[in-house]
């Protein structure tokens, strides 16, 4: 029997997220989380899908090593351990692929020398995403691992959008360009969104919105990314949980130099006390919403910058395409929270955009219309499976050949 397994590793600094998957169905075997790794605390819960059975151990995991050979004894229980030939991969979320990686790679030295090289602009997440492969390389030297890179799908980007009007001299110095994030779910979602309308990705234009704790928006033309809102880093764009997304770099200046603030006071500040967060207090909708609905002003400011933001970005992207099929919304808070899409689109009728109020508040798991029928410009909600894009766009590398 050919292998048709792919296992997926999303390695953090203390987590591991990992997702069993059976490509001939895309079918889920198990998922699983190791968290809070390197503490005395660690915690590792175990699924498997099939009998619906989880599993949990507590205590501490030392390290990314320890992390796996847990996580893969969890496997092993369910008989579907890193030791069947059944498995034919394993994919990993590796966060930024700088220009070089421009699609799923297999992995080898070359390709871990050029993921460090990437360190420098992505100190927090590269390091990990390392770590995981060296440390599944080591457990099944003999298995094709394979990178799949946050940044990949934004490296179609025309230079017009991922450069920054500064000196290219120095821009292309210290690779200071936007890479865009999220990659991986705006082309799952702007590819299920084509097939939702009944057409080919490459016959439709589309803006996705993910909007989760971090939040991203993507022009898409023709199932190409042509311009998107996180940068550099994931700090640029939208308001999110606990980022500020845009704001004038003379901000920066002005703290360390009026505020007396350090440098890495005002990375705190902008990435993690900055956003819903620092708006009002709360980076949660549920509980913003809830604020709002009890008459709670700064939550209702909170809320009214999100969407501020994200309108001028749907803006924004519907000139840089200059037709758009459809807007689509995705993640935490782009399936689930009706009054954010219905805000997001109010009054742009002008524009083709317009929600059914029936439509937008059924909740459900699925690909869905949410816009009039007969409308100009589709508005849709489409779930993001990044764990199932990495195992899909590993197994097309490598699971031929089996
Ligand atoms: P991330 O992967 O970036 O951590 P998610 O995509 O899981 O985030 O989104 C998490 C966010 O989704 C939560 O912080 C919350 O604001 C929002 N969210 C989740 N469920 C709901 C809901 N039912 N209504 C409104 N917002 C929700």
């Amino acid at each position: 029997m050919s292998a048709t397994r792919v296992l997926v590793l999303n390695s953090g600094s203390s987590s591991v997220k990992y997702q069993l998957l059976d490509m001939r169905d895309a079918t889920r075997l198990a998922v699983g989380l190791v968290e809070r790794i390197g503490e005395q605390t660690s915690r590792l819960t175990h699924t498997c899908v099939g009998t619906g059975a989880t599993r949990e151990q507590n205590g501490p995991i030392a390290d990314h090593d320890a992390a796996l050979k847990a996580l893969s004894e969890e496997l092993a229980r369910d008989g579907v351990g890193l030791d069947s030939p059944e498995l034919a991969a394993i994919g990993h979320r590796v966060v930024h692929g700088g220009m070089f990686f421009t699609e799923p790679t297999v992995v080898d030295d070359a390709v871990l020398t050029e993921i460090e090289r990437l360190i420098p602009v992505a100190p927090l997440h590269n390091p990990a995403n390392l770590t995981g492969i060296r440390t599944a390389m080591a457990l099944r030297p003999d298995l094709p691992q394979v990178a799949v890179f946050d940044t990949a799908f934004h490296t179609t980007m025309p230079e017009a959008a991922a450069r920054y009007a500064i000196d290219v001299k120095i821009a292309d110095r210290y690779r200071v360009r936007r890479y865009g994030f999220h990659g991986t779910s705006h082309a799952y979602v702007s590819r299920t969104a084509a097939k939702l309308l009944g057409r080919a990705p490459e016959d439709v234009n589309v803006i996705v919105l993910h909007l989760g704790n971090g939040a991203s928006a993507s022009a898409v033309r023709g199932g190409r990314c042509v311009d998107t809102s996180m940068g550099l880093t994931p700090l640029e764009g939208l308001v999110m949980g606990t980022r500020s997304g845009d704001v004038d770099p003379a901000v920066v200046f002005h703290l360390q130099r009026v505020g007396g603030m350090s440098m890495d006071e005002v990375d705190t500040l902008l990435n993690k006390r900055s956003g819903l967060f620092g708006l009002c207090g709360d980076n949660d909708m549920r509980e913003i919403q809830r604020r709002i609905d009890e008459g709670d002003r700064e939550a209702a400011l909170a809320f009214d910058i999100y969407i501020h933001r994200l309108r001028k970005y749907i803006g924004a992207y519907y000139a840089v395409l200059g037709t758009v099929d459809a807007v689509v919304f995705t993640a935490g808070v782009g399936e689930n929270a009706a009054r954010v899409r219905e805000a997001a689109v109010a009054g742009l009728e002008g524009l083709g955009l317009a929600v059914d109020a029936e439509r937008n508040a059924v909740r459900a798991d699925r690909a869905r219309l949410i816009s009039p029928d007969g409308a100009r410009t589709a508005v849709a909600v489409v779930p993001t499976d990044e764990e199932l894009e990495i195992a899909t766009q590993t197994y097309a590398l490598v699971g031929k050949d089996g």
